[in-house]
Order: structure tokens, then sequence, then C-alpha cells
């Protein structure tokens, strides 16, 4: 028959979202009051009461629903759920569920959800870091000045990273496309994408950027703000890099070199940026962790690494002024290991949230959703 639709309830899937964190989802009455007070909510089938019902019913096809990327977490709607559902947080696991869903191999997104995995995913670099410094470098703390390329040479640290970020693009960019491609399959929910994709892409990136639609949530106002301190943050630092690499392999005669050097210094302000950014959004999520609730593993996962990434990386560049080796060499290897765990795991992590939201804001925005 015409417009029939076949409804195939799962509940393991059900029990997947329960045990991830959303274990308030069986509490809603779908009473509809957290579309109502999401500011991020078109009113075209609006979010997240309708995401709500599907998870509640075991409905799997809500992993590639793309409104559940629209939603930034801002827990207005669970401040004001009556039945203590927590709505946001619950579109938290959804989105946790959808990473694992598109990524490649699924098992890695399954252990950075999973506790018990961290020893391996934090052995796992330290294990390829000190074989690659045994090799070709120096596993150990090396005599005389501190230069961090006696243990780790430059074309060493270029093809370990150049690898793990070569291997995040790659993962995020077949997810993006799998993801694409569901959006835009004919669905009952769901509508066309019409218009220019480039110039909508643009526009998308730009409101990601300042964090546009970010900065309308309430209840926890200030996360964007610590949100776009730690994005600038990266995107100072990520300059520092970018330039270094193309001095290095570009630029046999040197003719960025002060450039290069003066440049150099945007990873003095990328630091703090990073670090205070990421140490008030700690604090934002202690503060509000009563009304907006705690975040679960998955999110603290992140936030962990990034913390450890700016905090080694600051104090390996204050040994090394202090000149004290045998603090330096250990806190730089430690700083290596979380920048590879950053880049390596990032498919699998928050991180990914960065290419699943701009798909779902693409085509929010493509197919007239008021955005
Ligand atoms: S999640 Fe809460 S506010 Fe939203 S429909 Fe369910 S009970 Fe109502
Ligand atoms: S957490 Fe915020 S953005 Fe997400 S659905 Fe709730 S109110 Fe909307």
């Amino acid at each position: 028959m015409a417009g029939e639709i076949l409804i195939k309830p799962d509940l393991q899937f059900v029990k997947r979202v329960i045990a991830a964190g959303g274990d308030t989802v069986k509490k809603c009455y779908q009473c509809d009051t957290c579309s109502v007070v999401c500011n991020l909510s078109p009113d075209e089938k609006p979010f997240p009461r309708k995401e709500m019902l599907q998870a509640q019913w075991g409905l799997k096809e809500v992993l590639s629903d793309p409104d559940i990327w629209l939603c930034h977490q801002c827990s207005d709607c669970t401040v004001y759920c009556p039945r203590g559902a927590n709505p946001g947080e619950v579109l938290g696991v959804l989105r946790q569920m959808a990473i694992e869903k598109y990524a490649t191999p699924p098992v890695l997104a399954k252990a950075v959800g999973d506790p018990k995995f961290l020893p391996l995913l934090i052995a796992f670099p330290m294990i390829l870091l000190a074989l690659a410094a045994k090799m070709f470098g120096y596993l150990g703390i090396p005599e005389g000045e501190i230069v961090y390329g006696k243990m780790f040479p430059t074309l060493l640290i270029d093809f370990i990273f150049t690898g793990a970020a070569a291997f995040a693009v790659a993962v995020l960019a077949k997810g993006a496309l799998a993801f694409w491609q569901d959006i835009n399959a004919p669905h009952p929910w769901r509508v066309k994408v019409e218009g220019n994709l480039a110039g909508n892409l643009i526009a998308t990136l730009k409101d990601i950027l300042f964090h546009n639609r970010f900065r309308l949530c309430e209840t926890t106002y200030k996360r964007s703000t610590n949100h776009l301190f730690l994005v600038f943050g990266f995107i100072f630092l990520a300059m520092v890099t970018g330039l270094a690499f193309y001095h290095e392999w570009f630029d046999p005669h040197g003719q960025i070199t002060k450039v290069y050097v003066t440049m150099k210094l945007l990873a003095i302000p990328g630091t703090a940026a990073l670090l205070y950014g990421i140490w008030n959004l700690i604090k934002e999520r202690q503060a509000n962790a009563e009304k907006a609730g705690y975040g679960s593993y998955y999110d603290w996962f992140l936030i962990y690494v990034i913390l450890v990434v700016g905090a080694t990386g600051l104090l390996s560049w204050l040994f090394r002024l202090v000149g004290i080796g045998i603090l330096a060499y250990p806190t730089y290897f430690l700083h290596l290991t979380a920048i590879f765990m950053l880049f390596f795991y990032a498919p699998y992590t928050k991180l990914a949230h960065i290419v699943y939201r701009t798909v779902a804001m693409l085509h929010a925005r493509m197919s007239g959703r008021g955005f």
C-alpha cells in the first residue's frame, strides 16, 4: 500500500542506548516541551522529541537522522523536561552511536567509548613511538643540549603524524560520504536538498567556525565561548605546524624562514587559547552538572586528551627552556603520545562531530530548514 511505513523495532538497540548513558530515554512521554524550548530546532519537523520517540521504539534509522547533529547539547531541553528524560544527553548518546555506525572499523569507535579499553588505547601509541625512537632516534635521555630531534628525528615525526592524520582523514571522508548518501536516501521524514553545494558549504563552515548556532544556547552559553577559544587555539597551532611542514619539505632555499620564525610565535597564543578553553570547559561542565548533566565517559575522553596535549606541550617547552632534560624528554614523549591519540582516534571521538555536524548542517541549509 502506498505511503505505508514498516516499523522495525530493535530491542538490542534500545538496550545499547540505555547502556551507553541514555538510561532516561524510557521516561519520555512525548509532551514536546523539549522541541519547543530548543532554540536550535527548526519549526518544520523539530527535534529532539521525534528522536526520543525513535530511540524509545528502537528505530535504528535515528542514527542516520541529520537532526541529531543539529543539536549542540546545550541542555536547555534537559532543564525543562518535566520527566527528567534528559533529551540533550540522549541525543549525545545517539551521536556517539552514529559515529560507531559510520566509522571504519566500528570496533575502534566502541573501544573509544568504553573505559576498559583506555589502557590499550594509550599503550598503542606509546609502544609505537618507543619502537620508532629505538630504531630511528634515541630511546632515553640524550646527553648535552636539549634537542627533541635527538629522540625523534624530524623525518620520523613527519612520517608518523602525517600517517596518523591521513588515516583519520580517510576514515572521516568515508564516513561522511556514507552519511551524506544515507540522509539523501528517500525516507518519509526526510527532505531533498537543493541549491549551490559550494556556496552553502562555505556558509555552513562560517556558521560552525564562529559558533553562530551554538551561541543560541542558553543553559550552557559559556560553553560556546570556551569552545571558540579551543577552536581558535587549534587553528593557530595547525597554522604553525603546516608552515613548519612546508618550510621543511618545500622551501629548500629558506625563502620563508623569516615568515616562519615570526609565525612560530603563534604557537604561544594558540597553546594559551587551547588551555584556557579546555580548562573553562571542564569547569563549566562541573558547575552545570546538576542541571545539564555531567557528561559521559565518551565526552570526557576527548576533553582529557586535549588537556594532556596542551599541558605537556607547554611543559615540554618550559623544561627545555630551563634545561631539565630528565623531565623534558619524558614530557615530550607524553606530548607526542597525546597528539597521536588526538589524530589517530579522531574519527571515533567527539572530534568527528566537526565532520558529521558540517554534513548535517549543510543538508539542513540546502533543504530549507531555517538555516
Ligand atoms: S524528552 Fe521530556 S520534554 Fe521531550 S517530549 Fe519527552 S518528556 Fe517531553
Ligand atoms: S540539547 Fe540544546 S540543542 Fe540539543 S535538543 Fe536540547 S535544547 Fe536543542
